[in-house]
């Protein structure tokens, strides 16, 4: 029996305007919804006089001036990067012309990894490189860094202690799974990052794109065990001849939105490699 994931696709918003979804947390999406970003990306504010921006999201003005203009009477003090993907970081740089603060992230591996799809990690440098377990704070907002590749090589989570809540970027999204994109993807260690999240036992998880995932942890099993599953399927695949990675998109996504085949097909090589990885099947590569 497959394992039962509920997607939420509902989310309360309008572009621009900032929702405060908590105290000292309030989120603006961006106006750059896609098969792969959802309604767009969920820039999030924290703090209340001085604040901290996670994900300014895509080059985009009403975007930038939806944020200035909810930081209008604060003082932005941190602008923080959860990962390099082109959704995520370009309108950091911008907001940086408004304030004094530094970009905190950290800098891609594979900056050319991901052109096939459109995406562009050619830009992202951060001015402060951060580490797991790095303490990123002001005088009001205390954030800890949680490194999480798998979805990236360069992913960052970060938590919020004082509400057990965590800001989780790409790492795990509550309207979709995470595509994995070999070889900046990777689901060795996405594996292992779901199972981080699941023993670090928050609350509450805010995802860049779609809603807040409540007392997260069950979901958290159901994405391991779809994983699973989906290892499973490919080797079903291949013990049924069907080595090629068309064929096997076609066998284990039959009613796929076609604009999401190529991040299917990559997801499909990501499980490949795990399997390798497990010693489950032969250190074989389709191209
Ligand atoms: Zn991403």
């Amino acid at each position: 029996m497959a394992t039962k994931l509920n997607f939420n696709h509902s989310l309360e918003f309008e572009y621009g305007r900032p929702d405060l979804l908590a105290p000292q947390i309030a989120r603006i999406i961006a106006n750059n919804p896609s098969p792969i970003t959802f309604k767009g990306t969920g820039t999030y504010i924290i703090g209340e006089k001085e604040i901290m921006i996670i994900d300014a999201g895509p080059k985009d003005k009403s975007h930038l001036e939806a944020l200035l203009n909810f930081a209008k009477d604060k003082i932005i003090t941190h602008i923080l990067v959860t990962h390099s993907h082109a959704d995520h970081y370009p309108l950091s740089y911008e907001l940086q012309k408004y304030c004094n603060a530094k970009i905190f992230g950290h800098k891609p591996d594979f900056r050319d990894a991901l052109d096939d799809i459109g995406e562009d990690m050619h830009g992202f440098i951060a001015d402060i490189e951060i580490n797991d377990g790095d303490i990123i704070e002001n005088n009001e907002i205390k954030l800890k860094a949680i490194y999480t590749p798998g979805h990236s090589a360069s992913h960052f989570c970060f938590e919020l202690a004082e509400q057990n809540a965590l800001f989780c970027g790409d790492h795990i999204m509550g309207w979709s799974s995470t595509v994995i994109l070999p070889p900046d993807g990777n689901m060795t260690l996405y594996m292992e990052n779901l199972q981080k999240i699941a023993d670090l036992n928050y609350d509450i998880l805010y995802p860049t794109h779609g809603a807040p995932i409540s007392q997260p942890n069950n979901y958290i099993k159901a994405l391991i065990a779809h994983r699973q599953e989906r290892d499973e399927q490919i080797l079903k695949c291949i013990k049924e001849g069907i080595v090629g990675l068309d064929e096997m998109l076609l066998a284990i996504y039959p009613d796929l939105n076609p604009a999401l085949h190529p991040a299917a097909r990559k997801n499909i090589q990501a499980h490949l490699m795990r399997l390798i990885d497990l010693g489950l099947t032969e250190n074989i590569w389709f191209d």
